[in-house]
Order: C-alpha cells, then structure tokens, then sequence
C-alpha cells in the first residue's frame, strides 16, 4: 500500500480523497495555488505545497509543479480527482517515468477514449451497443449525405476531440448538412486543434444513462450500476440519481455484465464510466469518462463501497475488495450540483459565504469543502457542494430530500438550492419522468 498520496486537486473532491486516505491510514499531500491557501482540504492534509498563482494552467494543470511537489514531499501516487489533470494521458506517463503512481487507468487507456472516434470504434469491437453513424472521421460533403441517409435524419456532427458539449451541430435536412459539417470543422478546428468530425443518428428523447466500472487491474471488470444523469443544463449535469428510474433489475444487469466485460477485455485499471443515450430500451454509447465522476456518491449511497478506497487498493496492485455477486444495489440515491450560481441566470457567483449550515440525520451525506467565512475564489467552476440524500426507495429519498433541502442555509452569495427545492416538488421530477431537453425546457417556461 502507499505511504504518501498527492492530491492534485482542490474544492469538494480534494477533501472527499483526502478522507478516503486517512480512513486507509495514507498520509496525504496537497497541492494548492495561492487563491487557496486557506481552503479546507490545504487545512485537514498532513503537508501542503504551494505549486502557483490563481490560473489553473499556471497551478493545478502545471505537470512540471506538480511532479516536483510529489519528489520533494516523497509522495508514491497521485490522486487526480476529476476535471484538471485527471484524463491526461501524459501527465498519467509523466508520472510513470518516475516512478509515482498515478491513481487511475494506463496513459494509453486514457489516449484511447479521449479521441472520440476511437472510443467509439473500441467500444464497439468490445460489444458495447453505439449510435448508429460514419465509422470513423468524415470530411467530404458527399459522403456525409450518403451516410445520413443511410441512419435518417436527424444527424448529429460531433468533434472526435470534442468534450463539455463543443464542436456538436445537428441537422435536420440534406439542405442543413453542408452548413453543420463545415461549422463543426472549424469549430473543432478553433477549439481543439483538431477538426475531425463524425456523424450519428440524433436521438431526439433519450436519457442520460451510465454505468460505474471498475478493473481490478488483473484482467478482471465489474460494474457497479448506473446513473441517471438527464437533468442536464447546457450538457452540464445538475441531479443524479442512482438506480435510474427508467430501468428495471433486468436491464441493469445486462447493460452492466456488457460493461464489466468489455472492461475486462480491454484489461482496464481503475473506475471509469461507460456513459449512453438512453430511448425505446436501447442503449447508445456516447463516451467513456476514465476517471472518478462528480456524481460517484449516489453509487456509493445504494452500493455501501467506498469508490475512492477501491481506487486506491486497485492502483496500489490488491485488487478490489468486492466480487461482482457480492454488490447489491440497495435503496434509492440523488445527488443535487449546489453551485455558487444565480438559480435561475445561472452566471456565477463568487464572493464570501457568510453562513453555512448543512443538513443532517438518517440518510443525509454533504460533500463540500467550502466553510462560514470562506471566500470562493473567482478562478475556479462554481461547484460549491453536492447534497446527497439516500432511501429505501425513490419516493423515501425524495421525501428526505425536500426536508433536507429546506435545512440547507448558504447565505452571502447566490446558489442553486432554490432550483432543487422546486424541483422537488414537481409532477414529472417525483414520476421520474423526464429526459436530457426537460430541465431546459422547464427553465424555458419559468422564465
Ligand atoms: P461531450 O464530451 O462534449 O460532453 P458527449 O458525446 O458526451 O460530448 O455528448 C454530450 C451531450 O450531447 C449528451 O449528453 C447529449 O445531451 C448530446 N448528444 C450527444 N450525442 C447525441 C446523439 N447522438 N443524439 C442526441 N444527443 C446527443
């Protein structure tokens, strides 16, 4: 097992690592820039290092700081959380070089699913089920119509560099396709340095479904269910929720042995995420996330498994403390993004929380690193704490949720909790009845 792990994060999930460490007896490193020098995960660590000014680019992105932090303080891994670092195939081969651990799959798994056309192309040889569309990149006009013909319109043209939603144009006619294809090209071009482009079927309802994987690092996949992310606004999610409403225990352990086996073939290491559109009872793979997701906590909440531990364990060489027959999905899960945002313009938010007071009691989980008399830097998401309310059963866990929503006091700047408390008093919300266009277009009508 590791001695020493750096955290190269910050926020919520630098402190939900750090926990995972101390519970498994690690002694914890973090690294911080100097807009977060007084940030509560730099308090609870055993060591901090100051790796740089506010910009994420000149700290918490910079490989060079960071190895640097890890040979002075002897750290023997990296914890990347997500966002930042955390899907970088060479920071994960930087650190491989010398000889630090990085907590997650091999740069080579990592370089495979963040080219989307390959991604794609890889799940599909694994028997993963994909959007139907071009194999692989397209760049003549004519091809693109042949192709769009063939699966119907609409069609969407995805960047295979793509991610948080850029470089995605959808037509609706042959007469659309000219004009979305060449739009996407110099959109991918501009943001990505790469224009390749792909085409699939455009789903017009589906959900957002995706399903926890892990590999035990010895040729060995497990799943550990899925997510339901629909409520999604501008492709950034907002609830989760764990099991999905819209699956019964039969289609879940399909989707899921065809995950698990697909990551075991693919001799993956580590958690990751097999996300699909969701419409009609099939599924389509859209992407895999090789890394630990924001929303991992209401997989926690129904499973009873630490995620983080089993990261560690896995990327320490002990495998993972569960067989497949030994997970048990029990009970209902959602997670609500509370960001420091207007709730309704949803522009940020920063400035100093005044007070802060958390719920409480059977069921209730905050992760949030942030305190009274914090002051949340401007240079960073808006992501602030996530609620996490566990039942016996959706209707239970909603119950819990709306009282703890109403215990939930953030004062001095603007968050997101006025959007869950009215979510959670909705018809369609308490059917779990809506898909990835309801939360905009019920955003649309409160206007
Ligand atoms: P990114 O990595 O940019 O987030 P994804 O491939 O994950 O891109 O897609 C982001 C979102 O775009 C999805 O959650 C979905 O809302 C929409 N989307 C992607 N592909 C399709 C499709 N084939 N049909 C309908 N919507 C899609």
């Amino acid at each position: 097992m590791f001695q020493k792990i750096l955290i190269a994060n910050r926020g919520e999930i630098a402190l939900r690592v750090l926990r995972a460490c101390k519970e498994l007896g690690i002694q914890t490193v973090v690294v911080h820039s100097t807009a977060d020098a007084d940030a509560m995960h730099v308090r609870l660590a055993d060591e901090s290092v100051c790796i740089g000014p506010p910009p994420s680019r000149d700290s918490y992105l910079n490989i060079h700081q960071i190895v640097a932090a890890c040979e002075i303080t002897g750290a023997d891994a990296v914890h990347p959380g997500y966002g930042f670092l955390s899907e970088n195939a060479k920071f994960a081969d930087i650190l491989a070089a010398h000889n630090i651990t990085f907590i997650g799959p091999s740069g080579d798994h990592i370089r495979i699913m963040g080219d989307k056309i390959e991604a794609k192309r890889t799940a599909k040889r694994l028997g993963i089920p994909v959007v139907p569309g071009s194999d692989g990149a397209v760049t003549e006009e004519k091809e693109a119509k042949r192709i769009a013909a063939e699966i119907g319109y609409p069609v969407i043209i995805k960047a295979s560099a793509g991610g948080g939603g850029r470089g995605m144009k959808v037509a609706h006619t042959e007469a659309d396709l000219e004009v979305a294809l060449q739009t996407a090209r110099s959109e991918a071009g501009a943001a990505f340095g790469d224009d390749a482009v792909y085409i699939e079927k455009y789903l017009q309802k589906p959900r957002h479904i995706e399903v926890q994987v892990f590999g035990d690092g010895f040729g060995r996949g497990v799943h550990f269910g899925e997510r339901d992310c629909s409520l999604q606004r501008r492709h950034q999610k907002v609830w989760e929720e764990a099991n999905s409403p819209a699956l019964n225990a039969e289609e879940r352990s399909r989707i899921g042995s065809i995950c698990a086996t697909a990551i075991a073939d693919l001799g993956y290491s580590g958690a990751g995420t097999i996300e699909f559109l969701y419409e009609n009872g099939e599924f389509y793979f859209i992407e895999m996330n090789t890394r630990l997701q924001v929303e991992h906590p209401v997989t926690e909440a129904i499973t009873g498994i630490d995620l983080v531990h089993e990261q560690i364990r896995v990327a320490s060489g002990g495998g993972l403390s569960v067989k497949q027959e030994d997970i048990k999905f029990n009970g209902h899960a959602i997670e609500c993004r509370i960001n420091a945002e207007d709730p309704r313009a949803f522009t940020p938010s920063p400035g100093t929380i005044t007070h802060f007071h958390t719920p409480g009691g059977l069921g209730i989980r905050v992760d949030s690193g942030v305190y009274s008399g914090y002051r949340i830097p401007p240079y960073y998401d808006s992501l602030i704490g996530k609620l996490i309310v566990h039942g016996r059963n959706r209707v239970e866990c909603m119950m819990r949720l709306r009282r703890a929503l109403d215990e939930f006091v953030v004062d001095g700047i603007k968050t997101t909790l006025p959007l869950f408390r009215d979510l959670v008093g909705n018809a369609d919300i308490a059917n779990g009845d809506y898909d990835i266009h309801w939360l905009e277009k019920y955003l649309a009508k409160e206007e």
